[in-house]
């Protein structure tokens, strides 16, 4: 590292030491010039100080950036951050072209590189969490809000192309108007939605969205595209190196995560409302239901903030899907489901 050559020391060239006793006298002869020295060529400070001329030459090389002794370049500005950068989006880029597919119905592309074992498992830890929360305030079987709440969830099953997953429907006695879905198909429903879903066609309609996460695998893409938000708010913080964490965290949650929430809460809507409308509920009580739903939960936070759209842009989507939900339900030959159904409640391989 470079070090400034400092003056020499003060007493490399101080007059005469205190200490010494007496004035000192120079003897006359020494004072004057010697023929021969007087007019030699003098030295050049480079031939005389080689070193220190190097180390001037250094000093004025180096970067504007460079004020103080101990700064060091930011790590962007080393070339071989670059390279690691490179062959790491390079590789990164491979790997998420290669675990793309398509969303059921949708047919929407995302990166999916989660395994229904292992999505299973990281769901295990939120269900033991919300079963010490309220596992003594789930109804019994028997209840007649539980009974009621399953009778929709296995019409709903039926239609969704996933029959052999393990199934699970909570009831949860609790006021919040609330349902969820876990990976692997556990279902909850707190109490408090009842009166907002009023019948079967109110219940289909929530339940319909939630068995859409599951059929979408909702939970999984999240899973995979934090992988993805991670690295790269490990590589700003490498660039941005002296700007605040937390900056590139709110621009990430605000930016990304939080419009990804949105987009998958919409796609639940239109999978859930092609479901019900499969399994012979009538699609339009999605949109009753929503409307009962805002009237319930007036003060909700503005839309860019929150992880959900707003009732009124889902009543409105809802609305435009209609047609296709009706025309689905026609094509399900409902005239008949009733007689299936009977038949399908004794089979159903789902787990109560
Ligand atoms: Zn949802």
């Amino acid at each position: 590292m470079y070090r400034p050559a400092l003056p020499l020391p003060i007493h490399a060239v101080a007059a005469p030491s205190l200490l010494s006793a007496g004035p000192r006298t120079v003897p006359v002869a020494s004072r004057i010039p010697q023929w021969g020295t007087l007019h030699a060529p003098r030295p050049s400070f480079a031939a005389t100080h080689p070193a220190t001329v190097q180390r001037r030459h250094q000093w004025n090389r180096r970067p504007d950036y460079v004020y103080f002794e101990n700064t060091r370049p930011p790590i962007y500005a080393r070339r071989s951050f670059w390279g690691y950068a490179g062959v790491c989006l390079g590789l990164g880029g491979v790997y998420y072209m290669s675990h793309l597919e398509e969303v059921p119905l949708t047919k929407r592309r995302r990166f999916l590189d989660i395994t229904p074992s292992q999505e299973e498992i990281l769901a295990r830890s939120a269900y033991k969490q919300i079963m010490t929360e309220y596992g003594n305030r789930i109804l019994p079987p028997s209840h007649p809000y539980t009974r009621f709440v399953k009778e929709v969830a296995v019409r709903l099953i039926a239609v969704s192309g996933m029959p052999d997953l393990n199934w699970e429907v909570y009831v949860v006695d609790a006021p919040e108007k609330n349902a969820f879905v876990l990976p692997g198909g556990k279902i909850f429903v707190y109490t408090g939605i009842l009166p907002v879903v009023q019948d079967e066609n109110g219940m289909a309609a929530v339940l319909g969205h939630e068995i859409a996460h599951q059929v979408a695998r909702h939970s999984a893409e999240k899973m995979s595209n934090m992988k993805i938000v991670i690295l790269l708010q490990v590589l700003l913080a490498l660039v941005l190196s002296g700007e605040p964490f937390w900056l590139s965290r709110i621009f990430f949650d605000l930016g990304i995560m939080k419009p990804f929430s949105r987009k998958v809460e919409t796609e639940a809507d239109y999978i859930g409302l092609l479901l019900m409308a499969q399994a012979c509920y009538d699609p339009r009580a999605a949109v009753d239901m929503w409307q009962r739903m805002s009237m319930a939960t007036r003060n909700e936070p503005p839309q860019y903030l929150s992880t959900h759209p707003s009732h009124n842009e889902r009543i409105k989507m809802l609305s435009k899907w209609m047609p296709e939900a009706i025309n689905k339900r026609d094509l399900s030959n409902c005239a008949t489901v009733g007689s299936f159904l009977d038949q399908f409640y004794g089979s159903a391989r789902a787990v109560w």
